[in-house]
């Protein structure tokens, strides 16, 4: 007999806006995995609650977590929930992020647009990338989430674009400073993708029009985005400091 295979511990993710869209998809994919995950949510709390419900229908282990991640006191408290549930941090997807609808351009843009924008989408990954520096496992993985927006650069979008950008210099020099931890620091930028975040607002003729953008001539799906995550987000990758682009090839 061979004794070489004990079952190893199960491993524990974190997954930030997993109420809904790509979050939710990507929490029921590590569920499946084996994971035990943390559903966060910043405000709708059935729906988080339906997220764990079927990773938990399907035999596996998760609950689901409030915080708003531009909070750094509530992002801590997240990570102490979540020791004090499964006992540990192995992965860490940084997905939650705020596009609100009718972005104006740059000279018409508000501070509390500005301000909301960065606060979410980049001092967001900051504070829970600060929180994993701490409390993440030797050999963990990290996903941030930018946009291939950061390479489109469409009119409109230059606050989102900017602070998404950001989280990709983050990604890199963050993957350098945890050297010695063997935790690899990747980001997934995903094209226009069929959720909440991408259809509100838009018409129907613009929606087909961006579908059709990709030389794969469709939408993204949140399986599509979920797919790319769970293979950065799997232990003993060698890719680090990297950003994926998913985007059907769009840019
Ligand atoms: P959705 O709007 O469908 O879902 C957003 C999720 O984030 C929800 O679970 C929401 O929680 C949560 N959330 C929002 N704000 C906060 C906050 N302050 N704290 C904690 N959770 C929060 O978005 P998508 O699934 O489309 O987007 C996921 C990520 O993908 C984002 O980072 C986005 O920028 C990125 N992206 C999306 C693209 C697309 O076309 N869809 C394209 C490129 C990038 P609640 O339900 O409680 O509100």
């Amino acid at each position: 007999m061979n004794h070489a295979h004990t079952t190893p511990a199960p491993q524990v993710a974190i997954v930030t806006g997993a109420s809904r869209g790509i979050g939710a998809e990507i929490a029921r994919q590590l569920g499946k995995k084996g994971y035990a995950v943390v559903v966060n949510y910043a405000g709708n709390a059935t729906e988080a609650q339906n997220v764990v419900d079927a990773i938990v229908a399907g035999q596996g282990k998760a609950i689901a977590v409030q915080a708003d991640v531009a909070d750094s006191g509530a992002v801590n408290a997240l990570f102490e929930q979540t020791i004090a549930a499964f006992g540990r941090v192995d992965v860490l997807i940084n997905n939650a992020g705020i596009m609100p609808p009718h972005l104006p351009m740059l000279a018409d843009t508000d501070d509390a647009t500005f301000d909301r924008l960065v606060a979410v989408n980049l001092k967001g990954s900051f504070n829970t990338m600060r929180a994993a520096a701490v409390h993440l496992q030797q050999g963990g993985r990290i996903v941030n989430f930018s946009s291939s927006l950061t390479g489109t650069r469409l009119p409109g979008y230059s606050v989102y674009v900017a602070a998404k950008a950001a989280i990709e210099a983050m990604t890199n020099i963050f993957a350098k400073e945890l050297r010695g931890k063997r935790i690899a620091v990747n980001a997934v930028a995903p094209g226009p993708t069929a959720t909440a975040l991408f259809f509100d607002g838009k018409t129907p003729e613009a929606i087909e029009r961006l579908a059709r953008m990709a030389p794969l001539e469709r939408l993204g799906t949140p399986d599509d985005i979920a797919r790319a995550v769970t293979f950065l987000a799997a232990p003993d990758g060698w890719v680090n400091g990297q950003t994926l682009r998913a985007n059907g090839g769009l840019v």
